[in-house]
């Protein structure tokens, strides 16, 4: 049965591409029927917080990345937090050393540095040389009287290491390429090195699918695992990996946790509907078919195969995500679309008093702020001048339409919307009427009607708005810009 595993550190906010991993491993445990773990990677007690803890907690449940184990599920693996294993890596750590597979090595910063840059000088191979792969007792005694820590180094095998990429194909590393490395550090703390794979082979994990820039690790983790197999660690079996395509941001560089645009806070901030998020995410790498862009996550869970990922590095188009988030919003029923827009119809979002919001006038207008919207947290300035006593005042828009002859037009507009009948249609007929006895065309004639009525140049459509509205406040309105 597949086991794949979700696996973050908690520091600093969630970002897409920790998203994206976490979409393609719960896509493919669900096509496969097979089980999610959520581990949280916290053995660096510097780095991690609570916070960033419950933010990817709170991300995946608002995303509806289900998980089957992990924290607050449990598990037969149970603790799935790190911090809460720390015995069982000190254990295997000792019981890699009594094997062979690991050793106590010595050497400090500056002897690593300085062998380093003489090897660099010399064109060879600059990582760790194996100085302390086979001490003896008494130069480990010797060391440790001069006072000398030791940190615990993980022994390579001498051959090549190869494996079958899911996503890149056959991969082959060379010993000289993938030194002896640190699995515990002087002061006794166990590193990702040793209590990833250690929790990958506990837990059973069947397949590795996470991002390219740890491609690096994966031959370590293989030889690792090789040594726990023969120590009777996890079920000795090796995971297959797959390694997910570099995500670039702007300018090609690879899109960094720093860029604001990684950030997955902002998108739900901005009221991207999970279900458009993850569609766009998904295309980071793979695709449904090539020529369908839309897609809801059933449609992905039952396509899903990670052989189809693509290795090569996937662009971050904030536009195309867009674009397919405002897909999304249209393909709401009218009723769902409005529940989605209920946090930002109230406070802090929305700037309206509270008991001024008419929902029936908001319930009327929500169709045609649907087929508009490309993120929730528009509707907020689409609808406000429903809301507010006065339409918001924006200096920009009102030179904008207040051209010359502007003041004479809303005049007349005026004096029609008086008299007529309060439907869209005939609204619209006055300002037409309005407009060609000054000689503009209906769009120009709007213009100022509109930021009259709603303080902006854009908006929903403008007779529709003003039928909502209604009569008196629309004309008091135009009244207080023609003052
Ligand atoms: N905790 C690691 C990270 O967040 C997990 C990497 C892995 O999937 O092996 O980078």
């Amino acid at each position: 049965a597949v086991r794949v595993r979700f696996c973050p550190s908690p520091t600093g906010n969630p970002h897409v591409g920790l998203i994206r991993t976490a979409l393609f491993n719960w896509a493919f445990a669900r096509h496969h029927g097979g089980t999610l773990v959520f581990r949280i990677e916290d053995t660096d007690a510097s780095r991690d917080s609570e916070e960033s803890y419950e933010q990817l907690l709170d991300s995946l449940r608002w995303l509806g990345l289900d998980w089957d184990e992990g924290p607050e599920v449990g598990g037969p693996h149970a603790p799935y937090r790190q911090s809460e294993r720390m015995d069982l890596y000190r254990d295997v750590a000792e019981r890699l050393q009594e094997a062979g597979h690991a050793y106590r090595c010595y050497c400090t910063g500056e002897e690593l540095e300085a062998r380093r840059e003489a090897a660099r000088a010399a064109g060879k191979p600059s990582g760790y040389d194996g100085k302390c792969r086979d001490l003896s007792a008494e130069q480990r005694a010797a060391y440790e009287a001069e006072g000398r820590t030791a940190i615990v180094r993980f022994r390579m095998p001498d051959e090549s290491i190869t494996f079958q990429d899911l996503v890149r194909g056959e991969l082959t590393f060379s010993p000289e390429n993938v030194p002896d490395f640190g699995i515990v550090r002087a002061n006794g703390a166990p590193l990702y090195t040793l209590v990833n794979p250690v929790d990958d082979a506990l837990m059973e994990i069947t397949h590795v699918l996470r991002g390219e820039d740890l491609l690096s690790s994966t031959p370590r983790q293989i030889a690792l695992y090789r040594a726990l197999a023969e120590l009777g660690v996890g079920n000795g079996s090796t995971p297959l990996f797959g390694h997910l395509p570099y995500v670039m941001g702007e300018g090609n560089k690879k899109l960094s946790k720093r860029d604001p645009q990684a950030s997955l806070n902002l998108y739900r901030e901005r009221g991207f509907l999970p279900a458009g998020l993850l569609n766009y995410l998904s295309l980071l790498g793979w695709s449904l078919a090539e020529d369908r862009d839309i897609f809801t996550m059933d449609e992905m869970v039952s396509a899903f195969e990670i052989t189809a990922v693509n290795a090569n590095p996937a662009r971050f188009d904030l536009k195309k995500c867009e674009a397919i988030n405002a897909t999304h919003l249209r393909e709401l029923s009218v009723e769902d679309f409005v529940e989605a827009c209920r946090p930002w119809l109230r406070a802090p979002h929305a700037p309206w008093k509270p008991e001024s919001f008419d929902e029936s006038a908001f319930v009327e207008l929500a169709p045609l702020a649907q087929t508009r919207l490309t993120v929730l947290s528009d509707i907020t300035q689409n609808v406000d001048f429903l809301f507010l006593e006065e339409p918001v005042s924006d200096e920009a828009s009102w030179k904008k339409a207040m051209k010359p002859g502007a003041a004479d037009l809303l005049r007349t507009a005026r004096a029609g919307l008086a008299e007529a009948a309060w439907d869209a249609e005939s609204l619209k007929d006055a300002v037409l009427a309005a407009g060609e006895q000054h000689g503009m065309k209906l769009g120009k004639a709007q213009a100022p009607v509109r930021v009259a009525v709603t303080g902006r140049t854009v908006g929903l459509p403008l007779f529709e708005s003003l039928e909502v509205l209604g009569r008196e406040p629309s004309l008091v309105r135009i009244d207080a810009a023609l003052a």
